[in-house]
């Protein structure tokens, strides 16, 4: 693998549509927000009126700041399309803000994707040469080309066939003036589910969205599969020959919602179970056990558990600061994590501190929180992370970061160690990684840590994070 041509995908993010609910537009305006962690850098919703005329509403911002009353109002009927972005600060346009909505003489239709396809190169060229002509640099608009390349055919073997010429990862939902198509890429990488809303359904990233729109939890849509919503009810379609189960290990280690669940298997569940076997993989002799708020707490609940080191509130994080990688320099970053955690005196004051967190990228937020962490007294520091080491580059939309970024990738965990400043450094293994699913999972994707990427890959892909 080359370095230089190692990307970085750029965006974590999330779909979320409904299909015949009242108040459509509001519905998912809250299903949205509860998935806010996933995309904080834009949004955007298109609904479908009585009439089937489409409307929409974009802009960049957290959900709250873009969508109002006024807005909302203004996006009428009961289907809606909703998109959270996450993207660096190269992708800035308001062009890439999802969902597209797209006219054509077959109809109009909108799209919203999550992850990262990575033959897009090859296949945009391709549609080029043919005269297409792109306004994004969206997957979305990729796919929209794709269908309507041969618009006579039905609607359905159009999306199957264009699906299948797609590598990567994605969760697409597709929404026509009548119609909704929930679509999961063939590797099983992203996550999405299907709920069930009064007479009308709900397709989103996160089951977490279900419980505060009011819907109840139906299925997973399974890799290869499109997944109808219209009239009828719901149809499933598998557009590939040899689906897999690969899904990413990430959404569990950090990104989702820990009353979230994927594929069968709840993420708070997986994160206390992760953190009970690496006290058996790296037991640390300390007096309290300290989580790194918020996606490593309920690991550090399994790691003292299991322990009976007591669990101790050592660090509380400020509540109204997005996510350090939302910054997309690294001094922004540093300072990000400043603003972020504090460490509580009274409680790290001598002691020995097993110090759990879910995964070390750059090494920015583990140095800080040893230096806080000493400040406020403690005598020791023993880092336990609750995932392997991270050695190479997610290409299936986690923005991590460049190889020549990752710690890990540099270093050894001995020299990681003393560049942190703890005491002791330890990582949990894939096999006992993938085990904390209790037997849900037959499969993670493990590409970031261990380089075996479950798709083809595509050296058109660049560094775009540069
Ligand atoms: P770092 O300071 O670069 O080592 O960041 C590590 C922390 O960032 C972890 O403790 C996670 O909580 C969080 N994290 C891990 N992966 C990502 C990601 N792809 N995007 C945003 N945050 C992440
Ligand atoms: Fe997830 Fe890592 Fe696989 Fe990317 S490479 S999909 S972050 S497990």
């Amino acid at each position: 693998m080359a370095n230089g041509q190692w990307l970085i995908a750029k965006k974590i993010m999330s779909v979320l549509a409904v299909y015949n609910v009242e108040h459509a537009s509001s519905l998912v305006y809250y299903g949205l927000h509860s998935m806010q962690h996933r995309g904080q850098e834009g949004c955007g919703m298109v609904s479908v009126d009585c009439n089937g005329t489409m409307h929409r509403h974009r802009g960049y911002g957290l959900v709250a700041e873009v969508f109002n009353e006024d807005n909302l109002a203004k996006l009428e009927g009961k289907m809606c399309l909703g998109h959270l972005l996450y993207t660096t600060a190269k992708g800035r346009s308001i062009d890439n803000i999802e969902p597209l909505s797209f006219m054509h003489n077959t109809g109009s239709f909108a799209v919203a994707h999550n992850g990262n396809i990575v033959n897009d190169g090859e296949i945009r060229a391709q549609l080029e040469g043919k005269g297409a002509l792109f306004h994004s640099n969206t997957n979305a608009e990729l796919l929209a080309h794709l269908i309507k390349k041969e618009a006579d055919e039905p609607r359905i073997f159009t999306i199957m066939e264009a699906l299948d010429k797609l590598e990567g990862s994605f969760a697409f939902i597709i929404m026509t003036q009548n119609r909704l198509y929930a679509c999961r890429d063939k590797y099983g990488l992203r996550p999405l589910a299907i709920g069930k809303l009064g007479d009308g359904y709900v397709v989103s990233s996160e089951t977490c969205a279900f419980d505060v729109m009011g819907a109840e939890f139906v299925r997973d849509v399974a890799p290869g599969e499109v997944i109808t919503i219209d009239h009828n009810g719901i149809r499933s379609r598998n557009y590939a020959l040899k689906p897999s189960c690969n899904m990413c290990s990430m959404e569990y280690i950090y990104f989702a919602r820990p009353d979230s669940d994927i594929d069968g298997c709840n993420v708070h569940a997986f994160r206390k179970e992760s953190g009970r076997r690496l006290w058996h993989e790296a037991p640390a002799e300390a007096d309290i056990v300290v989580g790194v708020p918020d996606s490593s707490l309920s690991a550090a609940m399994g790691y003292a558990e299991e322990s009976g080191i007591p669990y101790e509130m050592g660090l509380i994080k400020n509540k109204y600061i997005g996510r350090t990688f939302i910054q997309p320099s690294q001094a922004l970053r540093e300072k990000g994590v400043k603003m972020k955690l504090s460490a509580i005196r009274s409680i790290v004051d001598g002691k020995r501190i097993a110090l759990i967190d879910d995964s070390i990228v750059r090494g920015t937020t583990s140095k800080r929180i040893v230096s806080l962490l000493r400040q406020a007294g403690a005598k020791e520091v023993h880092i336990r992370i609750v995932s392997p080491t991270m050695t190479h580059p997610c290409c299936y939309g986690v923005d991590t970061t460049t190889l020549d970024d990752l710690l890990l990738a540099r270093m050894s965990i001995e020299e990681a160690k003393d560049y942190i400043g703890a005491d002791s450094l330890a990582f949990l293994s894939y096999e006992e990684c993938l085990a904390s699913s209790c037997g849900k999972c037959e499969k993670l994707c493990f590409a970031c840590f261990n380089g075996e990427y479950p798709t083809p890959l595509f050296h058109e892909i660049k560094d775009t994070n540069k």
